[in-house]
């Protein structure tokens, strides 16, 4: 395996970013779809290493009011706090969760027949509709529905989107089914298990080694972890003109900002139970959640941005010194933007935790360019490796019977930009690989 960082992981790398002892996330925390994946869940890690930590509550979402809804790990708990809408939320993800392993299964796989079609059409009615358009049909207070928003923001997409409701209905699935945690000691962690059960098999690293051409490769099977634009500038001249113009209409969504801080002490959350969450979406209602996104998406900076916050250190205290606290936090923001978004999200924290600021002992940003430079697979800061939306997500990178192919001989996509997409799950590369065994 070669790397062009300097450290192992990508996605899932670990760094003292703001002062000694602290330890940050570069880019992933949350490691709901590590669980939820059937390749990844099914690997020795623990012998290698890796400790799970949870949270109490996988997602908290507070409100202007002074309360908060919280997603518990339980659909019943978590229907307990949706009041009129309690019975609609275990309607929708009652069945999801009782069948989770066979739905992920289903999911986070390439464009094929579902092994299991009813449930995959139970998941369908709900997950191809809007989000907006989900939430407003199918509850009616606004707990529930912000509730959701938060979560099919993930997306990247303007939630009146078509099947932008589907990534919010796997995150809570996943919620539920097997929680949100973090990898204890960092992300990092998760990176190095896999390193060393793959050097366990025989298998060899390099890092620091920017591949700039495939002519540096050898024969046999080759997996590239990169997404079109890159992979274009790699393959040169060995592609057909026709792939190449298909390869080059790819599409990049939104880009992000994003803020790690050190803290002097845990987030004085108004509504206190949010201090039982791992994760905390901060944006209000749906419709301020949604305008919010549909300027990200439309190329605008949002006032008041829809805000993606994780507070690990509360459940894995290896993260911080005693008593101190890390705390990251990004919003999303128009493909490349540089603008400063520091005050922005800053404003967003205190809103729903007055005092927020006097804690700071330090902090580190990343606008979009910089975390491109950081990491070449998040092209204008897209996370993703390019828009998820109905039209992208299963004929990422091009329309192809195995998506993972190319026309160059030997030579396979296994970055996000192939179908499940993005998120810490190993699966574009599970099925990339069974793809290149096949021949
Ligand atoms: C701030 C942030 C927060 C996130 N939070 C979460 C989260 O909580 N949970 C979650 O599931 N997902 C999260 N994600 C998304 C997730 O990290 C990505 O979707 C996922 O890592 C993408 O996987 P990938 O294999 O495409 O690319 P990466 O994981 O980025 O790996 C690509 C690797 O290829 C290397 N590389 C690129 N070009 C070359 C080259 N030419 N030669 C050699 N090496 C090269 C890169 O250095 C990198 O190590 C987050 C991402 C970010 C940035």
């Amino acid at each position: 395996m070669l790397e062009g960082g300097e450290t192992l992981g990508g996605g899932c790398r670990s760094a003292e970013l703001t002062l000694p002892g602290f330890v940050h996330d570069t880019c992933s925390t949350v490691h709901a779809l590590a669980l939820a994946s059937p390749f990844l869940s099914a690997l020795p890690l623990a012998e290698h290493g890796l400790e799970l930590a949870h949270p109490e509550a996988p997602l908290a979402h507070p409100l202007d009011d002074g309360s908060a809804v919280v997603l518990e790990r339980s659909v019943d708990e978590t229907a307990r706090g949706l009041g009129p809408d309690g019975d609609a939320w275990r309607g929708l993800f009652g069945p999801l969760v009782r069948n989770s392993e066979s739905l992920f299964g289903d999911l986070l796989a390439p464009l094929r027949p579902p092994r299991h079609p009813l449930l995959m059409a139970r998941f369908g009615l709900s997950g191809l509709r809007s989000a907006v358009g989900l939430a407003r049909s199918r509850f009616e207070g606004e707990r529930a529905r912000a509730l959701l928003a938060g979560c099919c923001a993930h997306s990247m997409l303007s939630l009146r989107t078509p099947a932008s409701a589907a990534f919010g209905i796997v995150l809570v699935t996943s919620a539920h089914a097997v929680g949100w945690p973090v990898a204890r000691g960092g992300s990092q962690r998760l990176a190095d298990a896999l390193a060393d059960h793959l050097r366990s098999l025989g298998g060899t690293i390099e890092t620091g080694r920017l591949v700039e051409s495939l002519d540096e490769l050898g024969g046999g099977p080759v997996l590239l972890d990169l997404t079109p634009r890159q992979f274009l500038r790699v393959a040169g001249d060995r592609l057909p003109d026709g792939y190449r113009r298909r390869m080059s209409r790819y599409r990049y969504g939104p880009g992000i900002f994003k803020l790690d801080w050190a803290l002097d002490g845990p987030v004085p959350w108004r509504a206190p139970e949010v201090a039982r969450a791992g994760t905390v979406h901060l944006g209000g209602t749906l419709d301020e959640i949604a305008a919010s996104e549909a300027a990200a998406t439309g190329g605008e900076h949002h006032e008041r941005p829809y805000v993606l916050f994780v507070q690990p250190s509360g459940f894995d205290p290896t993260r911080a010194p005693e008593g101190k606290h890390t705390a990251w936090a990004y919003c999303h923001v128009p493909h490349g933007s540089t603008r400063d978004m520091t005050g922005a999200i800053e404003a967003q924290v205190e809103r729903f935790a007055p005092g927020f600021r006097d804690l700071i002992a330090a902090r580190h940003a990343m606008d979009s360019a910089e975390v491109e430079a950081r990491n070449p697979n998040y092209v204008g800061g897209d996370i993703n490796g390019g828009v998820q939306d109905l039209r992208q997500l299963y004929t990422r990178p091009v329309a192809r019977p195995v998506p993972y192919g190319t026309p160059a001989p030997g030579v396979f996509i296994c970055s996000s930009s192939t179908p499940p997409g993005g998120g810490v799950h190993g699966m574009c590369g599970y099925w990339a690989a069974r793809a290149a065994l096949r021949g």
